[in-house]
């Protein structure tokens, strides 16, 4: 029993732009690479080199901030954030305090109890840090490739708008489809180039005062996200029932025992003295700027699902899940183009194919099964050539090899279209079932689909369905004959 005690959520999420190069140099920004090779002067902090912000960088945060509909300040400023840790090579992070980007948006999210708003306290730009890689013979190293890679953030606003891991879950599904229809980052939370870290407390229900919070890090994918958080809240509450308090500190998700464990403790947080950037101008952000920004902004995610829906005439489930990502919009779009059936396309990729991604913990990007190969496989079914049963081995096959749906096919071969075969089959179902034949005989259609199920089953889902259904209509046109 938990519910004589509510959570509330507050997220922060970091996100890694995407732009040719760094924030504040000219070396290249991407993922990877030989260690510290992308790396200059400014970014690994030697005395006396000077920043120089990315306007490219900056123009993402604001049509970020547009999208969450913020308002964005006239003027903005970089602070200097300073900290010791080896990965931080200047010794201070270069972000922004009090004059961010943007400021007062909001994200609707869909969640089972309708639809919620959660309010958007402030987007923000920075650097991101270099990374500690800990070496099997005990050493550490570090590698400065990342050091100074674009890094936006943003924040939900006090008091915390969600109430449940579900829907921390869906504000972070729904913000990382915004982020990547824009084309601001790439989304990919395994490689750490989209970060979220949950804050999370507990208090009474009909409390007016929130509880301590804890900050949850290291969640790499949204599974993680949603049982680190439903664990922290159950965490709190049995700390509160036992009497105890909970302590303000950061927890790290831990995969393997799912549970959070703590890192570190309030008294152990830095003070980080900010204060602004002296080698920084301050970013003039002005109307024509800001406005021409979103003279070109993208279809937005909301906008995809409604055209979805008015185009293809699939539910509000079905589009939600396609516009995940403007990959998944684009795929469907050209399996439907290759084959117009469009609700049992989103079915396949909703059904069995989400279902396989899942089990390989793969993205649909990644998949060997093409949108036409897809679209070739429904078309075998709606033409009558496949059963749905047939269809489902042919698509595992599909899915574990990339082959084309109709070789698949024809190799597995064995479908029954032999009316004799076929004759067997119905007979067989009839001696069965001859209630059933009876009702069939006296007018009741509808047996014909039980019957053709019948059959299906007793061929192991060879039989032609559309031969099948001759056959047994054929069958009840010819006078009784006793059997
Ligand atoms: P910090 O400075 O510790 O990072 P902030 O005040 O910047 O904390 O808040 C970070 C996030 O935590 C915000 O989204 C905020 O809404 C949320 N938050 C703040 N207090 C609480 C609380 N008691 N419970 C849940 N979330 C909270
Ligand atoms: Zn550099
Ligand atoms: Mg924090």
């Amino acid at each position: 029993m938990t519910s004589e005690y509510e959570a509330a959520i507050g997220m922060e999420v970091h996100a890694e732009l995407l732009t040719e190069s760094k924030m504040f140099c000219s070396c290249r920004n991407a993922f990877g690479g030989e260690p510290n090779t992308r790396c200059c002067p400014v970014c690994v902090g030697m005395p006396g080199a000077l920043p120089v912000a990315n306007r490219r960088a900056v123009e993402h945060v604001i049509r970020t901030a547009l999208a969450l509909n913020c308002s964005i300040n006239a003027v903005a400023r970089f602070d200097r954030k300073n900290y010791f840790y080896p990965d931080l090579p200047k010794g201070y992070q270069i972000s922004q305090y009090d004059q961010p980007i943007g400021v007062g948006g909001w994200l609707d999210i869909e969640t089972s109890a309708g639809v919620r708003r959660v309010r958007i306290r402030r987007v923000h730009l920075e650097e991101d840090t270099g990374k500690l890689m800990h070496l099997p013979a005990g050493d550490s190293a570090v590698d400065y490739n990342r050091s100074g890679v674009p890094l936006m953030e943003i924040v939900t606003e006090f008091p915390p708008d969600m109430r449940s891991a579900e829907e921390a879950r869906a504000y972070l599904v729904g913000l990382r489809a915004i982020l990547m229809y824009i084309g601001v980052s790439d989304g990919r939370m395994e490689e750490g180039s989209l970060r979220c870290e949950p804050n999370v407390s507990v208090r009474p229900i009909g409390s007016d005062q929130f509880g301590t919070k804890t900050e949850i890090k290291n969640l790499n994918s949204f599974r993680a996200v949603e049982r680190g958080i439903a664990h922290e809240i159950e965490r709190q509450i049995d700390v509160l029932r036992g009497g105890g308090k909970v302590r303000q500190e950061t927890r790290g998700w831990n995969e393997a025992r799912q549970e959070t464990v703590v890192q570190r403790s309030k008294e152990e947080e830095q003070e980080y003295r900010y204060f602004p950037d002296p080698d920084l101008v301050p970013l003039r952000l002005d109307d024509a700027w800001v406005e021409s920004i979103r003279s070109t902004m993208p279809e937005l995610p909301d906008q995809a699902r409604r055209r979805l829906i008015a185009a293809h005439g699939i539910s509000e489930k079905e589009a939600a899940w396609l516009t995940q990502t403007p990959f998944h919009a684009a795929y469907f779009d050209q399996a439907v183009r290759f084959h117009n059936a469009p609700e049992q396309i989103a079915s396949w990729l909703m059904g069995d194919f989400a279902r396989l991604l899942n089990v390989t913990q793969m993205g649909l990007e990644q998949s060997k099964v093409t949108p036409d190969n897809l679209a070739s496989l429904v078309r075998l079914v709606d033409s009558g050539q496949i059963s749905g049963k047939m269809a489902k081995a042919i698509f595992e096959r599909m899915f574990e090899t990339g082959a084309a749906a109709t070789d698949i096919a024809q190799e597995m071969g064995g479908q029954i279209s032999d009316p004799q075969a076929i004759r067997t089959l119905v007979e067989e179902v009839r001696a069965a079932e001859p209630d059933v034949w009876d009702a069939l005989r006296n007018g009741d259609t509808k047996k014909t689909t039980y019957v053709i199920g019948q059959v299906m089953r007793l061929s192991r889902g060879k039989a032609n369905p559309q031969e099948t259904r001759r056959i047994v209509e054929e069958m009840l046109a010819a006078p009784e004959t006793a059997s």
